[in-house]
């Protein structure tokens, strides 16, 4: 943003002017070059620099000598370059020596062959960290390494704390390593010194036991020991989820002031049809979350509600019922779900208990005849369509609603935010309730789902048998086939999911349609096989769900589209083709479709050898456990929360300290204080609270607008 300024206004940023918002170009020692290349990693101004916060810290403890050194262990070790060079061979690597007295150490690169030779100089201290291996002597294979100044060595071997930034080849050949990162952030905090304003109200610090800011930007730069800097990091992070909860307390706050949303005074009649006509008795726990959202519904207030709940706790019968409500108060409800097919499965079940009581119902989804969609458009249109079941299709600009009251969408983690937001406006402010059965950690959904009331489904119905999973090699696939032979005999039925194909949709179908034709010709000629995927006409899946349903179909093969939502009580047996193939969530999804009916059930998951750790790793947690909330929860370690959830998905600004999965239980805390401090002051009017005031529109503004649609 600064990079192309007029060096003129250098001039504006005097000694006694450094502040946190200054550019960093105007660092000594920064300048337009460096400046390009520290925005690149997202530092742009001195607090952007301030908040770049080391990776990691060197002290003495973690030093290793190398005549210690052991094999295959990973290691931290501070030598001296004796030569450096490059060896020819299958392929040219790059080979540095090192020696620390005690013996010597190959250090070997096959990459950045072109930058690294001028990086290192005869005589430098480095300090590298990487796996030791034993070959031709001590070898380090591309350790990550840090050339240290003549102070840092001292400061190493007199027992201070040295930080290690993150560092790209583009700064490290800019100079910008540690050592260079280093040089320009001690200046900077020493004449900034205690001038860095604090942001958090005293009571806050005091009960959490934080530091001050500036002595947090302090020690988690500078730190004394390791135990400081964990404190200062400690500070930071909850500074950084305080300010983000802060501002999700602040939009419930006002929503709940406001008073624009439906009073849907009535909720009997149908309900008490409807309740005789299901087989089952609620659980308490719908029960109690029925209660919640009745509450919500009664109120002037819009509801705007999250029911989180593990696949098969019954979140699509609370769901029915919300929408009667909405139904008999003389609105329409709609139901959108993230696939034709559960739409369509959703419309069947529903249809039955509809019609019952009386109540219209009509299916809108993409793949529908020209025909029927006119209908379905116009009976939306003139309000004779009371519940609407649909896709995003609902979401179309052809699509208007006569009076929309309530909007309740299935699966809501397949949706993302911006899809939601146009749903929810084609009402006047109609109640929303999203479902999802993503059980992550409370305080880290109601995070990520923003300023949403959350309620949890957190029991089952009764008489479900767990799930049992196994995981065997392809090589077993004829036991498999007797095994599901075995249980077709038995009156079950069984899914098959095919081998999900690097992301192609076109190849996904191909394998699944051979693998349709091979189990229907040659492997069970005796049972009735039927393929299903998400290209067929729409019309032609209902077909087919419809047979499966009625069990004139004993074995399903599918593509991925039966993940979610599909609810077939009489199938007993999922078995997932290439398991390694698929995330642990979608795998816990698909395990999901059975064990819903009274007959023990069964996933059984082949995996292609030689797998991945992590493949593995998925896996063996599947085998594991059947409870969705430790699934999520290793989920999300493997693949971190960026990647669940997408930036477009939920609309959080970036973290720079805190870790939304290390540091949940901080975020717990954080979101505590926020919400108690709204709570008491809901303007931020309390003298106390202008530096919370001041420090939100600073930090927010740009991106609280994309978090709003949330
Ligand atoms: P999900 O939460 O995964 O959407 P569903 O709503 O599809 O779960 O419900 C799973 C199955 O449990 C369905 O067959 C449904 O009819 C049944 N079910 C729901 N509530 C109860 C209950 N209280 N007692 C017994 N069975 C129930
Ligand atoms: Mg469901």
């Amino acid at each position: 943003m600064m990079a192309g300024q007029a060096p003129r206004s250098r001039r504006n940023f005097t000694r006694h002017s450094l502040h946190l918002g200054t550019p960093v170009q105007y660092l000594k020692g920064v300048g337009p070059r460096r400046a390009a290349l520290l925005k690149a990693v997202g530092v742009e101004t001195v607090e952007d620099l301030l908040n770049y916060i080391p990776r990691r810290y060197l002290d003495r403890s973690s030093v290793t000598s190398i005549a210690k050194l052991r094999s295959n262990v990973q290691a931290t070790v501070v030598g001296k370059v004796e030569t450096f060079g490059f060896q020819k061979g299958r392929t040219t690597r790059f080979v540095v020596i090192l020696s620390d007295g005690t013996g010597f150490l190959n250090c070997t690169w096959f990459h950045g062959l072109e930058y690294l030779p001028k990086v290192f100089h005869v005589g430098d201290t480095v300090v590298v960290s990487g796996p030791v291996t034993f070959y031709r002597g001590k070898q380090m294979a591309h350790p990550e390494f840090e050339i240290l100044s003549g102070t840092d060595h001292e400061l190493i071997h007199t027992g201070r704390v040295v930080p290690l930034y993150a560092s790209t080849a583009d700064l490290k050949r800019a100079r910008l390593d540690s050592r260079g990162m280093r040089r320009i952030v001690k200046p900077a905090l020493d004449r900034l010194g205690a001038t860095i304003p604090e942001t958090l109200p005293s009571t806050i610090l005091e009960s959490n036991g934080l530091v001050a800011r500036w002595q947090a930007y302090q020690n988690v730069h500078f730190p004394e020991n390791m135990e400081t800097a964990r404190e200062a990091r400690r500070r930071l992070a909850f500074e950084e989820l305080f300010f983000l909860e802060l501002s999700l307390a602040l939009r419930r706050s006002r929503r709940r002031q406001k008073s624009d949303g439906i009073v849907f005074e009535k909720a009997n009649g149908l309900i008490q049809r409807l309740l005789k006509e299901l087989s089952f008795q609620l659980t308490s726990a719908q029960k109690k979350v029925l209660h919640e959202i009745r509450a919500d519904m009664k109120s002037r207030r819009q509801m705007n509600r999250l029911l989180q709940g593990d696949v098969g706790s019954g979140k699509t019968v609370v769901a029915l019922i919300t929408m009667l409500i909405a139904v008999e108060n003389g609105y329409q409800a709609a139901l959108m779900a993230p696939t034709e097919i559960l739409a369509e499965q959703h419309h069947l079940t529903l249809r039955g208990l509809l019609d019952k009581l009386g109540v219209q119902v009509t299916l809108l989804v993409g793949g529908m005849k020209k025909s029927l969609r006119e209908q379905a458009l116009l009976s939306i249109e003139s309000g004779r369509a009371q519940v609407v079941i649909g896709t995003h299709a609902l979401i179309q600009e052809t699509v208007s609603f006569e009076r929309l009251g309530l909007v309740v969408i299935d699966e809501q983690h397949r949706f993302g935010v911006i899809q939601r937001a146009t749903l929810r406006r084609k009402g006047i402010c109609p109640d929303v309730l999203v479902m999802t059965a993503t059980p992550i950690p409370r305080s880290l959904a109601m995070t990520i789902y923003g300023d949403l009331d959350v309620s949890i489904l957190g029991q089952l119905p009764p008489g479900r048998i767990p799930v049992k999973t196994r995981w065997l090699d392809d090589r077993k696939r004829e036991d498999v086939y007797r095994f599901l032979d075995a249980q077709m005999s038995q009156g079950r039925q069984v899914y098959v999911v095919c081998p999900l194909v690097e992301q192609s949709e076109k190849l996904d179908l191909k394998a699944a349609k051979e693998m349709a034709t091979r189990l229907a010709k040659e492997v069970f000629p005796q049972w009735r096989v039927a393929l299903i995927h998400g290209r067929m006409p729409s019309a032609e899946k209902e077909r087919v769900m419809q047979g499966f349903c009625d069990h004139h179909i004993d074995l399903l093969v599918s593509t991925t589209v039966v993940e979610v939502g599909v609810d077939v009580p009489n199938a007993s047996v999922m078995l997932i083709e290439h398991a390694e193939r698929y995330g642990l969530s979608q795998l816990h999804q698909l395990r999901g479709r059975v064990g819903r009916g009274k007959h023990q059930a069964y996933c059984t998951l082949l995996a292609n050898y030689p797998l991945s750790e992590d493949a593995k790793l998925r896996l063996r947690s599947l085998c594991e456990t059947n409870d969705g909330f430790r699934i999520a929860e290793a989920d999300l370690r493997l693949r971190g929360p960026g990647e669940i959830f997408g930036t477009r998905q939920h609309g959080l600004p970036e973290l720079k300290v805190a870790d939304l999965i290390e540091d949940v239980s901080l975020l717990r805390v954080a979101r505590q204080d926020a919400f108690a401090t709204v709570e008491k002051d809901p303007e931020l009017s309390d003298p106390d609270h202008g530096p919370l005031r001041s420090t939100l529109q600073m930090r927010y503004r740009r991106k609280m607008e994309l978090a709003d649609v949330g």
